[in-house]
């Protein structure tokens, strides 16, 4: 059998430039990771081949006895891992995830509230020419001007306005924990189905060092592949009562054929994730970006400027203000880049610049974390950062304390080429 190489040269360099990429470079896109040799391995498996339209033992297709088991198995360990009553595993995507849980919770025209996608929601949580904010009637909550902090009883007198039938709590871009109880009061005074959108800090919730929004949501939804670590793909939690809507909302509501080979990935990143290894990572995740955040708030950061969002984090990522910089956030994100370390550019709450400039930085450890870094590493790269917002970074000296830490943190050593 010819291999990718001789097949197709030119994609086979593509994966190999960007193993390059990620091994030399300091990854700090707060919604990346690192999936670990065995996600690969089922993910790149033959379990591509096997069309599985339905559930385990439900299916539309024959041959289905072994997919079944992978799936079984993901289903299981979504729901230990986070004390959920229900779990559909065939989401292809955080999107495609959140698109079925409105599908099941309402209908077309009904109301929703969500955070701003401007103050750090999610475009699935009512952006305007998102499916959310086409088929949904959208009002949002914002953060605080003066905390920058999500205030419960604006989210309050927000609810008691527009009577949504469905409320989302989560966030893209926020540097701090929801209270889930405040939501669910909210919605129970309001007659509202509450949704945990979790995407993000999954993987604090199922290492114990966030909240877990599972016992106080109608329905939850994430993503696979941000804090937890494993293949591009999304999950659905839920009460029991929800299951029979949840499961026909994303087959057939949503989806066709279910992805066996990321399912079976999802399988593995779950087993993972209740490894006592996970823990000990996610609170890497977290010391790492404190480190950061108080790096970024001392003195000499703050005359060039730049400040940190809500004065800290509690999770897995900060958020640069850079409205008071010389630099905006895509020539923040462009130095950044040239030092060797990889950022996005985000649009701070009230930002005055237009969404492609932007006026901010999001910054998140996860993917460091997986690579190895603990504190002392995350306070050299967060020292490295500082250095770079202020005038007249070296970019040189920089880039070589970058490459000084890529070195030390070999990546995918095993792996000649994907
Ligand atoms: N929900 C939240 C809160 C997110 O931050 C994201 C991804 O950025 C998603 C959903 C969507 O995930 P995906 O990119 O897999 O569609």
């Amino acid at each position: 059998q010819a291999s990718l190489a001789d097949i197709d040269p030119q994609i086979a360099e593509v994966l190999d430039q960007e193993l390059g990429r990620q091994r030399s470079t300091l990854e700090m896109i707060a919604s990346e990771n690192f999936v670990p040799r065995a996600v690969l391995q089922a993910q790149g498996s033959v379990l591509t081949n096997k069309y599985a339209e339905g559930y385990p033992g439900k299916r539309y297709y024959g041959g289905c006895e072994y997919v079944d088991v992978a799936e079984t198995l993901a289903i299981d360990r979504a729901k230990s891992l986070f004390g959920a009553e229900y779990a559909n595993v065939q989401s292809h995507s955080g999107a495609s995830a959140n698109a079925a849980v409105m599908h099941a919770l309402a209908r077309q025209g009904d109301k929703m509230l969500g955070l701003s996608l401007a103050h750090g929601g999610h475009l699935t949580h009512g952006m305007k020419i998102n499916f959310s904010g086409r088929l949904y009637d959208v009002a949002s909550y914002e953060v605080d001007p003066d905390t920058y902090r999500i205030d419960m009883d604006k989210v309050r007198e927000r609810a008691l306005e527009h009577r949504p039938e469905v409320i989302v709590a989560g966030w893209s871009a926020y540097p701090r924990q929801l209270d889930f109880q405040a939501f669910r009061d909210i919605a129970d005074e309001v007659g509202a189905k509450l949704w945990v959108d979790m995407a993000h800090f999954a993987g604090l919730v199922a290492a114990g060092l966030h909240p877990n929004p599972v016992p106080f949501a109608d329905v939850v939804s994430s993503t696979v592949h941000k804090t937890i670590g494993g293949p591009r793909s999304g999950f659905i939690l839920g009460k029991e009562e929800y299951a029979k809507k949840l499961n026909s909302a994303v087959f057939p509501g949503q989806q066709g054929g279910p992805l066996m080979h990321v399912i079976a990935a999802k399988a593995v990143a779950f087993k993972l994730a209740a490894a006592k290894e996970f823990k000990a990572r996610q609170e890497r995740t977290v010391h790492g970006a404190q480190i950061l955040a108080e790096r970024l708030l001392a003195d000499d950061v703050a005359k060039a400027g730049a400040t940190v969002l809500t004065g800290g984090t509690d999770v897995h990522l900060v958020l640069v203000d850079l409205r008071n910089s010389a630099l905006d956030g895509q020539q923040a994100e462009d130095l950044l880049h040239e030092v060797g370390i990889t950022v996005n550019r985000n649009a701070v709450p009230f930002d005055p610049r237009p969404p492609m400039v932007t006026s901010g930085l999001r910054i998140g450890t996860p993917a460091l974390a997986t690579r190895g870094f603990g504190d002392a590493e995350f306070t050299e790269v967060a020292d490295v950062i500082a250095e770079a917002l202020k005038p007249g970074a070296n970019v040189e000296a920089l880039s070589a304390r970058v490459k000084k830490l890529s070195d030390n943190f070999p990546l995918y050593e095993d792996l000649e080429q994907y």
